[in-house]
């Protein structure tokens, strides 16, 4: 007879902003609902956690969840920047993946599920060493992951690589997505000529792998992207669409307990754009922000910055420390530049984002196209201008503007006379329009992580069946 055992989740996040932070609020939800978690972080987000969240007193509330870290094997002062991606996981490879797979081996509480992001190919051969199941979560956009997963194809049809020609010639290999993608709404690393380049090989490795979980868990909602969602069934069957998650966390939190802040940010948030934001009208603002990894050049700074002053709209410009790359020098910068930020605009380094979103005063999203940014734009009804920086960055902003309409894509583009008028057609001409589209979906969303919807019904499957597992 098999012998009960508990079940035990070991979730592994990339030890990034955007999926450290979606993947604790799966965490929470998990144990919220008594299943004990633990969740593995890098010495180097785990320390930014400890010092700017109260992630480690909140976690507290639940008895059977802990943290485990591991050194990532980077130096300390290593920027973890969007580019060092490939290098970070080489990195890990060599320093966390073997700690990881002997806590795996020796766990007091054997472990009864493994969930992992889905970039960590080593996941699938520890899985099978202890026996237990895997479940990978892709952090990124399902129709990203879905341009990767289609990648093997692409390179077939020759479709893939490409360099900077032709980027607006449809792609025909990427099921579901005809008429919708062109070359430059793919993932930028497939712009290149050398397909052993480290992303890429990269990528065709997660598609191998994708397919040997049990289960991969996405962070969106059925009725965003449900025809994507039946692309990506035909590899991977068992498919739990649990998103949004930062919202889905708010609704299990409410009938359970009220908290009012979530935050996981591994930057020390100011506050005081809050107090600004109070000061400015209703639906005035638009934020800027390129989330935790993309950066910019001293000369794409200048034009958005004068973009947004010459459009005359308040702004609240996230700028993050080391997000300008080069030079990064401010002074002497234009006499108006200075005059027009003093009179309409707040600058900090790192926000509140959700609280920001959230801001009655904050009518449209000037963002990179981060997933997590996307969602929490889309559930806050915002919105956006999408300037993407890479990976999934590219798709997401394509979506937003042809597919869910919520907003205009510049990719490819940054030009001050452009940043002025997508800014002043989002937040002026077709404020209206956009608003309404924006506010369909931010409905369908939380109905979604509501009980009955279809996120909501989906977690209740995914806890249901953790707490079944057994080894
Ligand atoms: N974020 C934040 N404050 C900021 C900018 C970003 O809290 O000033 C958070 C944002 O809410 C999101 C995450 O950082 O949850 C960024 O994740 P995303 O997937 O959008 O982009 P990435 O940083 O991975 O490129």
């Amino acid at each position: 007879m098999q012998h009960e055992r508990e079940a035990h989740v070991f979730i592994f996040p990339l030890p990034l902003q955007g999926p450290v932070n979606c993947m604790l609020k799966l965490a929470e939800i998990l144990s919220i609902n008594k299943i004990k978690v633990t969740f593995l972080n890098t010495d180097y987000i785990h320390q930014r956690l400890c010092s700017h969240t109260d992630v480690p007193i909140r976690f507290r509330n639940y008895p059977d969840f802990c943290f485990r870290t591991v050194p990532d094997g980077l130096p300390e002062e290593n920027p973890r920047t969007g580019t060092e991606i490939g290098n970070l996981l080489e990195s890990m490879d060599a320093s966390a993946v073997p700690i990881f797979r002997e806590m795996l081996l020796t766990a007091e509480t054997p472990v009864t599920c493994l969930i992992a992001d889905g970039i960590f190919t080593f996941a699938t051969d520890v899985a099978a060493e202890i026996g237990a199941p895997l479940l990978y979560f892709d952090t990124v956009s399902p129709c990203g992951l879905w341009t990767y997963l289609c990648l093997p194809k692409l390179i077939e049809a020759g479709e893939v690589p490409f360099k900077d020609d032709n980027l607006d010639e449809m792609i025909i290999n990427a099921p579901g997505m005809e008429g919708i993608i062109r070359r430059r709404d793919l993932p930028s690393f497939y712009r290149t000529n050398d397909l052993n380049d480290q992303i890429i090989q990269l990528v065709l490795r997660e598609d191998e792998h994708i397919p040997l979980a049990q289960g991969v868990i996405f962070n969106t909602f059925h009725h965003l992207e449900a025809p994507i969602l039946a692309q990506l069934r035909t590899v991977c069957p068992n498919i739990y669409a649990l998103g949004p998650l930062h919202a889905h966390l708010k609704a299990r939190l409410a009938s359970w307990e009220a908290r009012p802040t979530t935050s996981n940010s591994i930057w020390e948030e100011d506050g005081s754009c809050i107090s600004w934001l109070d000061k400015q009208p209703s639906k005035s603002v638009v934020y800027v922000s390129i989330g935790s990894l993309a950066v910019m050049t001293r000369d794409q700074m200048c034009e958005i910055w004068h973009g947004l002053v010459n459009s005359g709209v308040r702004f609240l410009w996230v700028r993050r420390p080391g997000s300008v790359t080069g030079d990064s020098d401010e002074t002497g910068i234009d006499q108006e530049l200075a005059r027009g930020t003093e009179e309409r605009g707040c600058i900090v380094r790192w926000a509140p984002q959700e609280e920001v979103l959230a801001h009655p005063a904050v009518g449209g999203f000037l963002t990179h196209s981060g997933w997590n940014s996307t969602l929490e734009s889309m559930v806050e009804g915002k919105p956006m201008i999408c300037w993407p920086y890479f990976v999934d960055q590219q798709v997401n902003s394509r979506y937003v503007e042809v597919v869910w309409k919520v907003g205009l894509d510049m990719k490819d583009s940054c030009d001050r006379v452009v940043v002025e008028k997508m800014v002043r057609e989002v937040m002026e001409s077709r404020k209206d329009e956009f608003l309404k589209g924006a506010e369909e979906v931010a409905e369908s969303a939380r109905a979604a992580v509501s009980p009955g919807g279809s996120s909501f019904a989906d977690m209740d499957r995914l806890i249901e069946e953790i707490k079944t597992m057994k080894i």
